[in-house]
């Protein structure tokens, strides 16, 4: 659009004349052309003519005219119509108009026209345009312009409908302030509007006034507004009324816009509830050294904005945050430049030699050591306990927890290796091992043993030890001994006969290591049940699993349910069945009547279950240790179900405004039947699932804090099953213990340098493994020595937050990658030492948290200075890094793997100082910056299916200035330090579009993340690169992938609202201008059309080549061209 002075005269000189009042004819003319001019093209002329001086040029002429003792509504009525029509489209249209005297000026012209139908609309039209700002709808309240509108807003009726619809509108409008509605509410108009709404949707049978009833709708949702609103909405019987119009307008396809706003409001009206529980604190806490214990509800007044998503940035408040996305940019070129002194001093950086082990190995014992370890005995004898965690010897098994205590744990690791050691990795499971008709008999004895115990407990539950110390007997759960004891050996029978025909079949998984590595993981609750799938293994299913389609309006089904509640009680049963805190609700008596849970395991969280109706259960997360917040990850058992009917199940205390739920996420379930018959897979799982706020509350606190619902429907599959839901695929601390322990059996000791070693304790004093993989020189010759003393270091940590599970997949496939045969692991192995520690969170893993550690903080927001004593691994991982760097070892890549519960894909965040300038239109001439760091995500998004480079960036954000990501960027000086970011769900892009990630994929993700590494390495480009270039494309016919554009940060809208913030039914301009338009012919309505007759006292002829002359005028303004 061409903007200069002469382009745009035509326009400003026909704008001035009428401001200047000219003769009436002149002024209609070009008012005529104007509206001409306006409704021919888009939008855009009119936000052109608006940038003109357009509105304030209506507003004075407005003013002008209507000032008059007997203003001339020739004129006024399509000056006002032109105005409404402008005004909805200028944001300061209410500004200007206070500027210009005209909205105390429209309402006195609105009083003087009650009765006057067409004029009245043209008024509540321009009214309705000027309560777009708060101040000037706050006047018009203030000059009781609400009662007056109220006023024209009657019961049914068939006559002037566009003039009542246009009161209804301007009601609502004016009604966007806080004073408005509390002085609607106060003057009890919320029960006049239900009467009305009332009257219109049972009178109005032929469905021709449903604009009427969408736009009281609108008002009713603009005075719940309020808490005082919704109160008076609910004690009216608002809900139910509205329930029963709803119930109409389900039946009547023609009524079917009026069924979402009605269940909005009602959503919105639920009367607030709080949490059934006794308190908002976790069922969990945790005494924090050198903090009295009274001082714990300091830290954790609910609702203060502690780092509380799942992914790096805070996300409480996303609304907020896109709207200070810029501020939150680093500008600072020196403070982007800046690199702090060290945290400590360097004295205190030695203890981390030991770290190093590479450096100082003698590599002669290499091939002895080797030797050895074939020739030592096999396991220790398990006794015959199967999956309850066997009693901790602490006497000789103490893990150190300080830093540099070093456990080198690779004698003892030895020791222990497995018959079934050469099985382990590469085996295809259950081909020709477990044929079917054994299954089938170990089932059925599996489940006949099932049958005698009860279900669930009998699953988890053998003695402690041969004293009989027995979990069900603690719990009261009545069986005699005799009975037990015979059934104990029985039961174990079976399970060894199980265990030693499925023992090798997951690769890299052996349920005795499991449950060794068990029994040494302290938790809080002080866990002796193993969760079977965590114990069992899990082996991704075949295939791939699609994101779930959404059923149409599930969303308003399942709030209409929870409408029901308050409205037919009849069938609510509100019965607790489970509490984590009460153990006598954890083995309720054999009722068939409802389900069983528990989540006393590793990982495992849920705090409380409610059965609210037959099929139907609450379900309670437990907030992180020491804390009220961050529910979102959840894991229990579940058994004593129906086989063949859906079971709905409410997350209701969810905290993220949004969830992949509603885009095709499905949470994962597990069945011990299925496992035992040679199905070992956590499978996606859940039908009608969606996430949207509810009415509960916390236990104390403010009431509008709010909840979301997660749900989701299951159909059990099998009677006499235990199965296992979960949040995303579970992975627990004492899964990685045992994973490092086969990975450590696996390797060929003289080829791959393993090594696990203790780099700290945690707060609870389980051990942080640091894990050192490169590959053994060659020969013990100068070359090949000084060849492995000078390899390239890469770091790689991950799951700080315990709730993204899908990290430490990620993180699964790398290890196991890299200790693999494979020669692109050979020779990374040979270029780089990879220094990994998977699990920065270990007690918040263990204990079920989904953000914290166990002194409620976020660890990725410690890394500025943390704190030795609360946040050890943060603080010794740091140290590692500076004595990394104090030998000339600086890292050339760190990465740190997290999970993503807002995006698809896979993708980085890295930090680039020219990048976050550019976002902030910052100059950068001159500004000098290595682009390497875009290698690696350029590489992924090559070879990696699941890797969108669209999704990466690479901008330094204040409020992540202490995350690892910026923190060894900045302070460590690692050029190439990211975030790698996993969705819990699937893929918009490439050729897992569609799809759900599964294990496999998140598993091939840090395979390939490896891969990506060769581009960063010249050595290996030199040396290898064509031989294992072609490996790569030749294994993955994914060179080709290239993502497409995906969504730069949430989802597109869902069909139905998530959140009830905005007003439900929104106006659009072009209802606006439709019913304008239509309010300018004349009308059929039994007013005089006075206006009409004076306009047509012009000649046609006259009007017409006035209308030329300005037609040529104002052609010579470029608002024509779009
Ligand atoms: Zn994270």
């Amino acid at each position: 659009m061409t903007d200069s002075p002469s382009s745009s005269s035509g326009l400003e000189v026909l704008l001035s004349t009428l401001q200047n009042a000219g003769d009436v004819e002149s002024t209609l003319n070009i008012l005529s052309v104007l509206d001409e001019l306006l409704s021919a093209g888009t939008d855009r002329r009119i936000y052109y003519m608006i940038s003109k001086g357009g509105s304030e040029a209506l507003l004075t002429a407005l003013v002008n005219t209507a000032r008059c003792f007997s203003p001339n509504y020739t004129i006024l009525l399509p000056l006002l119509h032109l105005l409404a029509k402008v005004g909805h489209r200028d944001r300061r249209i209410g500004m200007k108009a206070e500027d210009a005297g005209a909205v105390v000026l429209t309402l006195n012209l609105l009083k003087q026209n009650l009765k006057n139908a067409k004029r009245a609309a043209a008024c509540l039209w321009v009214i309705q345009v000027f309560a777009s700002s708060v101040s000037t709808a706050n006047l018009i309240g203030e000059n009781c312009g609400l009662d007056v509108i109220y006023r024209l807003i009657p019961h049914y009726t068939t006559k002037n409908l566009h003039t009542i619809k246009a009161a209804i509108n301007a009601f609502a409008a004016v009604l966007c302030t806080k004073a408005n509605v509390c002085l609607v509410v106060s003057k009890g108009y919320i029960s006049g509007l239900l009467r009305l709404y009332e009257d219109w949707h049972c009178k109005d049978t032929h469905h021709v006034a449903i604009a009427i009833r969408h736009a009281l709708l609108r008002c009713l949702h603009k005075v719940t507004y309020s808490t005082a609103g919704r109160e008076a909405f609910f004690s009216l019987g608002g809900l139910r009324l509205i329930y029963q119009t709803t119930q109409t307008c389900l039946m009547n396809k023609a009524l079917s816009c009026l069924v979402e706003p009605s269940v909005q409001l009602m959503r919105k009206c639920l009367p607030k509830t709080r949490l059934p529980l006794t308190s908002d604190l976790s069922a969990y806490s945790f005494p924090i050294p050198g903090r009295p214990r009274s001082d714990l509800h300091v830290n954790i007044a609910f609702g203060d904005s502690c780092g509380d998503s799942d992914e790096e940035e805070p996300e409480k408040n996303q609304e907020t945050e896109n709207n200070n996305f810029d501020e939150d940019l680093e500008i600072d070129l020196n403070k982007l430049r800046h690199r702090p002194e060290p945290d400590r001093p360097k004295e205190a950086l030695a203890q981390y030699n030991v770290f190093c082990p590479e450096l100082y190995h003698d590599f002669q014992a290499q091939q002895q050591f080797a030797l050895e370890a074939l020739l030592l005995p096999h396991y220790n004898t398990w006794y015959s306990q199967w999956y309850v965690i066997p009693e901790l010897d602490l006497g000789s098994e103490t893990e150190k927890s300080s830093a540099a205590s070093s456990s080198d744990e690779e004698d003892e690791l030895c020791y222990s290796s497995s018959p079934h050691g050469s099985q382990i990795h590469g085996t295809d499971p259950f081909q020709g091992k477990y044929s079917k008709g054994a299954a089938q008999s170990d089932s059925r004895d599996f489940h006949i043993r099932s049958t005698v115990l009860g279900t669930s407990p009998s699953f988890r539950t053998t003695p402690k030890d041969s004293r009989g110390d027995n979990f069900l007997h603690q719990n009261g759960h009545g069986h005699n001994d005799e009975e037990e004891t015979g059934d104990e050996s029985c039961h174990q029978t079976i399970i060894d006969r199980l265990l030693e025909r499925n023992a090798s079949c997951i690769p890299h998984h052996d349920p005795k290591l499991y449950r060794s590595a068990a029994s040494k993981t302290k938790s809080i609750p002080d866990f002796n049940i193993l969760g079977f799938p965590d114990f069992w293994g899990h082996l991704p299913p075949q295939g791939h699993e699609t994101m779930a389609p959404r059923k149409p309006n599930v969303q308003r089904q399942k709030v209409l349910e929870d409408v029901q509640r308050f409205l037919n009680k009849d069938d609510i049963i509100n019965k607790v069945i489970f509490d984590v805190n009460d153990s006598s609700l954890q083995c309720p008596s054999d009722s068939t009547e409802s389900l069983k849970f528990f989540s006393k395991f590793e990982c495992g969280n849920l705090r409380k279950a409610v059965q609210v109706r037959r099929y139907e259960y609450d379900l309670i997360l437990n907030a992180d240790v020491n804390s009220c917040q961050n529910s979102q990850w959840f894991y229990f058992e579940v058994s004593n179900m129906e086989p063949g009917v859906p079971y709905r199940f409410n997350i209701i205390n969810c905290e993220k405004t949004n969830s992949q739920f509603n885009y095709g996420m499905q949470p994962v379930l597990y069945s011990v039947r299925e496992a035992l018959e040679g199905r070992p897979h956590w499978v996606r799982t859940g039908t009608e699932i969606c996430y949207y706020r509810n009415h509960f509350c916390p236990v104390r606190g403010s009431k509008t804090a709010n909840f979301y619902t997660l749900t989701f429907s299951v159909t059990f599959k099998h009677s006499e099953d235990v199965c296992y839901l979960a949040y995303h695929y579970p992975y627990s601390y004492s899964a990685l213990k045992a994973h490092l322990k086969v990975l450590q059996k696996s390797v060929d000791p003289a080829k791959v340098f393993f090594r696990q070693q203790t780099l700290c304790g945690s707060l609870a004093e389980n051990s942080c493994p640091l894990v050192t993989i490169t590959a053994c020189p060659a020969s013990r010759g100068w070359k090949d020595l000084h060849q492995l003393r000078n390899r390239t270091y890469i770091v790689l940590t991950g799951r700080v937050h315990p709730g993204e599970s899908n990290a430490s997949w990620v993180m699964k496939g790398t290890l196991e990658f890299l200790c693999s045969n494979d020669p692109v692991a050979q020779s990374l192995r040979e270029t780089f030492v990879f220094k990994i520690i998977p699990i920065l969170n270990p007690d918040g893993v263990i204990n079920g948290t989904n953000r914290c550690n166990l002194n409620s903080e976020d660890l990725n927001r410690q890394w500025s200075k943390p704190d030795p004593v609360l946040s050890p691994t943060i603080y010794h991982t740091k140290g590692f890094l500076y004595y990394l760097n104090s030998i000339g070892r600086t890292p050339l890549v760190y990465c740190d793997y997290h999970g993503h519960s807002r995006k698809k894909n896979v993708f980085l965040y890295g930090c680039s100082v020219k990048e976050t300038l550019w976002q902030s239109a910052v100059d950068t001439v001159g500004v000098k910056e290595d682009p390497g760091y875009r290698t690696i995500p350029k590489t992924l998004d090559r070879i990696a299916p699941a890797f969108s480079f669209n999704s990466c960036n690479y901008l330094v954000e204040k409020s992540r200035s202490a995350t690892a990501r910026v923190v060894v960027w900045r302070e460590i000086g690692v050029l190439r330090s990211y975030t790698m970011e996993s969705t819990y769900n699937g893929c918009d892009q490439g050729i897992y579009k569609g799809l759900q990630l599964g294990t496999k994929e998140l598993q091939e993700m840090g395979l390939k993340f490896c891969h990506s590494l060769l581009s960063v390495s010249k050595d290996v480009k030199t040396l290898y690169s064509r031989r294992l270039i072609n490996h790569i494309d030749l294994d993955h016919n994914t060179l080709d992938h290239t993502s497409n554009d995906c969504y730069e940060d949430d989802e597109p809208p869902c069909v139905e609202e998530i959140e009830y913030f905005k007003d439900c039914p929104t106006l659009k301009g072009a209802d606006l201008d439709s019913d304008v338009n239509n309010n300018m012919e004349c009308s059929d309505e039994d007013d005089e059309c006075e206006e009409e007759h004076q306009r047509n006292s012009f000649s046609p002829s006259h009007q017409n080549s006035m209308k030329t002359r300005l037609y040529h005028l104002i052609s010579q303004t470029s608002i024509g061209t779009e």
